[in-house]
């Protein structure tokens, strides 16, 4: 312990992809950090998609990846655009990308499974991981943050960091955040299908350990989202994002347009067979650079994660891991740099996020952003791509339609001009 028998170096407030990089990093160092979990185990309350990008395991620790916890290697890439019964698939695939003898990518993943064993590796460098406590509240002490609560006991550090994930009731307490908007907000929700590994393999024409990662477009009725699709060693993640705001107001609710994407033709064959073995739904930021939060430390406390609103969404993919982890990393180091000089530690803080480069890659994404905000890319765009798809397959003893009159008739059919489509490829040029 460092001043008080009962006083840490670091107490980091919750078990998260987030929370346990920084525990890991700073218990290598020697610190001695206290990960407090509300979940009964780290993980057990934690929802992703499905994919994590490897960079920034490597940068935990060189070769980690090659034990971690993770699912299968994405090899396939793909973007769905929905419109009714119709479905276009793109499918990128490049021998040797993410390939098995290459640095990798990235891997599908299961919470659940990750978070334990990255609990369990900063376990191993000596700090202690406490699962089934739930943080209550702050200590202030002259006008900084001193340690925390939890029920009946008290526990005191020279950091305290929110590792608490999105809408941080940490960030809160400690005053820098007030209640998050919903129109930053996506709400995700989720299932997990069980199906065996060889029919997984088949039904996505995979080798062994290979992956697929699909992102769909079309499947929200209009609502701002998207949905995504991750194969699993053993099972299929299949979720999807809306906008709360909308969803409030659209006449259906998110459980049946869910529904109606696991039945849709395009999908359905895909999950046939399979057994649902987990449901879950959670929050995401949708406002990159944007739902960064102005402040994240004040003295005695640091935000990493998602509680400091660490997320890129831009659209073809979601990352939210690799930056907690990265953000951890950034903390750890800046508590480690500060030594006795706490006050310090915030400054470093921001050095370090921009150091390891997390703070200009989401700079560089936002441009994803206002292209996001278009409100018929959701509806209209998905219809309008498998309208002319249609008209240029179907083949009949009439003389076909000449191609400029097929997507010139498409877009007029999808009430959208020309110009407007212009205009949107110009902002989407411009903003990226
Ligand atoms: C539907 C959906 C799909 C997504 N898809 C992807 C994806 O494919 N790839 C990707 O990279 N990212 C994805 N994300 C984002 C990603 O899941 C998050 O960015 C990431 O989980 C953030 O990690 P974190 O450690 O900051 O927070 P979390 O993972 O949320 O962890 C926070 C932890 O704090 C604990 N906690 C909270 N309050 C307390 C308390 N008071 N006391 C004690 N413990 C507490 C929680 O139990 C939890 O374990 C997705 C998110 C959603 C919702």
């Amino acid at each position: 312990m460092s001043q008080a028998e009962d006083k840490f170096d670091a107490i980091i407030v919750g078990a998260g992809p987030a929370g346990s990089a920084c525990a890991y990093t700073l218990a290598k160092a020697g610190k001695n950090v206290l990960v407090i979990e509300r979940g009964d185990s780290p993980g057990s309350k934690n929802v992703t998609g499905g994919r994590i990008y490897t960079y920034a395991l490597e940068m935990l620790e060189p070769g980690i990846f090659a034990e971690a916890a993770l699912e299968r290697r994405v090899t396939h890439e793909q973007i769905m655009l929905l419109a009714g019964q119709r479905a276009i698939t793109v499918d990128f695939h490049q021998p040797g990308f993410n390939a098995e003898d290459q640095a990798p990518v990235s891997f599908t993943v299961l919470r659940a499974v990750f978070d334990e064993w990255l609990a369990g590796k900063a376990e191993e460098m000596g700090a202690i991981v406490a699962c089934g406590i739930k943080v209550d509240r702050l200590i202030e002490e002259e006008g900084r943050i001193a340690g925390v609560v939890a029920g009946e006991d008290e526990m005191y550090a020279d950091v305290v960091i929110a590792a608490d994930g999105v809408n941080s009731f940490m960030a809160q307490e400690a005053g820098l955040i007030q209640d998050i908007s919903a129109k930053t907000m996506g709400v995700g929700v989720k299932e997990v299908i069980e199906l065996p590994a060889q029919t997984i393999s088949e039904r996505f024409n995979l080798q062994a350990d290979e992956g697929a990662a699909r992102m769909l477009l079309g499947c929200t009725e209009g609502i701002h989202g998207g949905g995504f699709l991750y194969t699993n060693k053993q099972s299929i993640s299949l979720g999807c994002v809306f906008t709360p705001e909308e969803v409030a107001q659209h006449k259906r609710s998110v459980h049946e347009i869910f529904q109606d994407l696991k039945m849709h033709p395009a999908i359905a064959p895909l999950i046939a067979g399979g057994e649902t073995i987990e449901y879950s739904a959670h929050l995401v930021s949708e406002a990159g650079v944007r739902g960064i939060h102005p402040k994240l430390h004040r003295e005695g406390f640091l935000m990493i994660g998602d509680a400091a609103g660490f997320v890129i969404n831009t659209g073809y993919s979601i990352r939210g891991i690799d930056l907690a982890i990265v953000s951890g990393i950034a903390a750890a180091n800046a508590i480690i740099a500060a030594a006795e000089n706490i006050a310090s530690v915030g400054p470093n803080y921001i050095q370090e996020l921009n150091r390891l480069k997390l703070l200009p890659a989401m700079k560089a994404a936002d441009g994803y952003f206002e292209v996001l905000e278009t409100p018929w890319i959701y509806d209209k765009i998905p219809n309008l791509a498998n309208d002319i798809m249609e008209n240029l397959f179907r083949i009949s003893g009439e003389v076909p339609l000449r191609m400029k009159d097929n997507v010139l008739g498409a877009i007029k059919a999808n009430g959208l001009t020309v110009w407007q489509l212009a205009k949107l490829g110009i902002k989407g040029v411009r903003s990226l």
